[in-house]
C-alpha cells in the first residue's frame, strides 16, 4: 500500500496550507492505528463549502500513513419519492384489504 510522510499527509487537502492537530482517536477497524483529526487553519481563504475543514491522517502501529484513497461510495442514492408517490401508495395500501391483494413493499425501488 502506498504511503506519505507526515509532513505531506498534514498538509490541507484543498489549500496545502499545514494543517494543525485537533484530536487523536482510534481507528476501529484498524487495530493498533491512530486517527489524527486535522485542520486547516486558513479558514478565510480555504473553501470547503458547508463542510468543516477537517480530515483525518490514518497512523498505522508501524508509523506508516497509508495514502487516502476515496473509497466507493458505501450505499446507492435512495430513489427520489414525490408527494404524488407517497399519496399513490397510501392509496393502495389503504385499497389492498378491500381488494384481498397483498401490499407491496412502497419503499422497493422497482415501484416507483
Ligand atoms: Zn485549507
Amino acid at each position: 500500500m502506498p504511503t506519505v510522510t507526515w509532513k505531506e499527509a498534514s498538509l490541507c487537502p484543498k489549500c496545502e496550507t499545514q494543517g494543525v492537530e485537533v484530536k487523536t482517536i482510534p481507528i476501529p477497524y484498524r487495530v493498533g492505528a491512530r486517527g489524527h483529526i486535522m485542520i486547516c487553519p486558513n479558514i478565510e481563504r480555504c473553501n470547503w463549502g458547508k463542510e468543516k475543514i477537517r480530515w483525518i491522517i490514518q497512523v498505522n502501529p508501524n508509523g506508516t500513513i497509508p495514502v487516502q484513497q476515496p473509497g466507493p461510495k458505501q450505499y446507492p442514492d435512495l430513489p427520489k419519492i414525490t408527494e404524488e408517490d407517497l399519496e399513490r401508495r397510501l392509496k393502495d395500501i389503504e385499497d389492498a384489504p378491500l381488494q384481498g391483494g397483498e401490499v407491496n413493499n412502497p419503499f422497493t425501488q422497482g415501484n416507483l
